[in-house]
């Protein structure tokens, strides 16, 4: 490292997306000295999301009615050669404004004396330094040193924090454009197929006819959106805006580390059945905002205190729920077009829709998957299924090993 002074604090957090500034908020209530990095100069941009959020977000924080832009009251499931079916129940997700949502807690802070926020600053590295007996990390941005007792790697799918710890997320692609047309104000619809098989393409209502539509896949992203806008006849002339983006795809990684954990879409901590991240991680900093004020009460930076109350915590409730997702995207993967037609058909035919409205759940889909293996239809169709792709087997007998 070149010579230059360190500032010290007590925790470095690396991202001020919404992970990052959701924590500081969490944190802003303790007397620790926080600096939080960010790479880019604007918080919130670029803006790279579709902003649907099951409403466990207004459980989860105080959500102000500017951050919500629509509410979708139907889900329209689309199947490669245009079958669809709707549902329509309990759960009504928001529609939010993300860029202002990643600001909302930012505004909390910003002016609290232990909060430094160094925007258009990237985080470099960090080396473990001992001082005294105590472990600390020595930091290096591109503009200075920073001593810090933790380290929060909350830098995204492609965390260079992460990668410097050994921990690397398998990712997919995203494109989205934002379009006027005339789609329904408050459906959000969801087109499976072969062809972008990692996820789906998306329709999303804004709101005033404004639709969010996207489709992420790992890959010929771009050919497969060209596609899909077509199939969709959406007209081109009426685009107002284009975002790209990367998505997580797989399972929660390895979350504590010796003073260092990870949160957000650095940690995995994304739905592979929807690529949403947003109620995962802001359910894990609560746990991480427990986790590092006992390691300051304690003063005990160790990974097996981080293991204890975060990653243990994190593992036995999001986690569990994020290898659901992951097995449910497994499967979904390895359907033909034709097995797509079967299921929604059996759907319909057995009048399972209300089962799904019922005990669907967009974050924790365990009480929905059982009582859906409880109907004979569905569980002859995925016995059938599994005997085709044994392999599917060994993939989910992995995530348990
Ligand atoms: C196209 C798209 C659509 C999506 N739609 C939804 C949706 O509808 N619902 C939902 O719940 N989720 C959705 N997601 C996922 C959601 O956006 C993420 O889960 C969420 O943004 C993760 O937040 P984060 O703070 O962990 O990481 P990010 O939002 O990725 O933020 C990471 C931050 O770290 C900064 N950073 C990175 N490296 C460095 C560095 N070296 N130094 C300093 N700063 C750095 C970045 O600039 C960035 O600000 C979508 C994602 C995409 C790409």
């Amino acid at each position: 490292m070149q010579e230059r002074s360190f500032d010290r604090y007590d925790v470095c957090i690396v991202g001020a997306s919404i992970a990052g500034n959701y924590l500081t908020y969490l944190l802003s209530k303790s007397n620790l000295k926080i600096v939080v990095l960010e790479d880019h100069k604007e918080i919130g941009l670029p803006f790279q999301c579709a902003g649907i959020i099951s409403q466990k977000l207004s459980k989860l924080i105080d959500l102000p009615e500017e951050i919500v832009l629509n509410r979708v009251n139907t889900a329209k499931l689309v199947s490669p050669s245009g079958n669809f079916i709707k549902l329509a129940g309990n759960e009504r997700p928001y529609v939010t404004d993300r860029i202002k949502l990643d600001r909302l807690f930012y505004n909390e802070v910003k002016d609290n004396p232990n909060i430094t926020y160094y925007l258009a600053e990237k985080y470099k590295s960090f080396e473990y330094l001992i001082e005294d007996d105590k472990i600390y990390l020595l930091i290096e941005t591109s503009k200075r040193n920073i001593i810090a007792k933790m380290l929060i790697g909350c830098d995204g799918p492609l965390s260079l924090v992460g990668k410097q710890l050994n921990v690397k997320n398998n990712v997919i692609f995203a494109s989205q454009i934002r379009v006027k047309a005339n789609f329904f104000n408050h459906e959000a619809a969801m087109y499976f197929n072969p062809q972008w098989k990692q996820l789906f393409g998306w329709i999303v209502p804004e709101g005033n006819q404004i639709y969010r539509i996207g489709i992420a896949s790992a890959k010929n992203l771009n050919t497969s959106f060209k596609r899909f806008l077509n199939e969709l006849s959406v007209d081109m002339k009426d685009k107002i805006d284009q975002q790209g983006g990367i998505i997580p795809y797989g399972v929660m990684n390895k979350l504590a580390f010796d003073n260092i954990l990870l949160l957000g879409d650095a940690a995995g901590q994304v739905k592979a059945t929807t690529g949403g991240g947003i109620v995962m991680l802001l359910t894990a900093a609560k746990y991480a905002s427990n986790c590092i004020h006992r390691c300051f009460k304690e003063e005990n930076f160790s990974k097996r205190i981080i293991k204890k109350y975060y990653e243990r915590p994190c593992s036995q409730t999001i986690g569990r729920e994020l290898k659901l997702h992951f097995i449910i995207r497994l499967i979904l993967e390895n359907f033909t077009t034709r097995d797509f037609e079967i299921f929604f058909k059996i759907i319909k035919e057995n009048k399972i829709e209300h089962l799904i409205t019922f005990y669907g759940d967009m974050d924790f889909p365990k009480s929905l998957v059982f009582k859906l293996l409880r109907n004979r239809t569905v569980l002859s169709f995925m016995f059938k299924f599994f005997i085709k792709n044994p392999v599917i087997i060994f993939k989910i007998l992995k995530l348990f090993i």
